[in-house]
């Protein structure tokens, strides 16, 4: 079973749903029950879960602003051809509030390149939100979701 991100239009959250409950590219979001569209690129199995919902509440408590994802999501842009690692070390130098990334992601290339493209599918959900009008609203509370009972 294949996990693909998706983003709400609603309440903006970026989340992964399996594979099977997306139709024409859509599914509705666990959170506010709203349409999400699938969000094209990187797809995940279920063992990569538990990380990317770990990265998804570091960037919520870091409070980016849909600009600063927008930038961010600049630097993670050449990830492909980089060394694996250097654009999570860009981020943290960037956004200081992001160094407990560095100590979430394992120190092994495979692993910093996933976690790469998980953080460039998530800043991409939050440069999205600057579309949207009530984000602000939207984006604090994300930040106060429940842990998941990941920690
Ligand atoms: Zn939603």
């Amino acid at each position: 079973m294949r996990f693909i991100p998706t983003h709400c239009e609603a309440c903006t959250r970026t989340a992964l749903v399996r594979q099977d409950a997306i139709v024409g590219g859509r599914a509705p979001c666990e959170q506010c029950g709203g349409a999400t569209f699938s969000m094209p690129g990187e797809s995940y199995g279920s063992e990569d879960m538990a990380l990317f919902e770990e990265l998804r509440s570091v960037l919520a408590q870091a409070n980016i602003s849909p600009g600063n994802a927008a930038a961010l999501r600049g630097e993670l842009a050449g990830r492909t051809s980089a060394e694996p690692g250097r654009g999570l070390k860009r981020l943290t130098q960037l956004v200081p509030a992001l160094g407990l990334l560095e100590l979430i992601v394992p120190g092994r290339p495979s692993a910093l390149r996933k976690a790469e493209g998980m953080l460039a599918t998530l800043l991409d959900g939050l440069a999205r939100a600057r579309t949207r009008s009530g984000t602000m609203s939207a984006v604090s509370s994300s930040g106060q979701e429940r842990g998941n009972g990941t920690r």
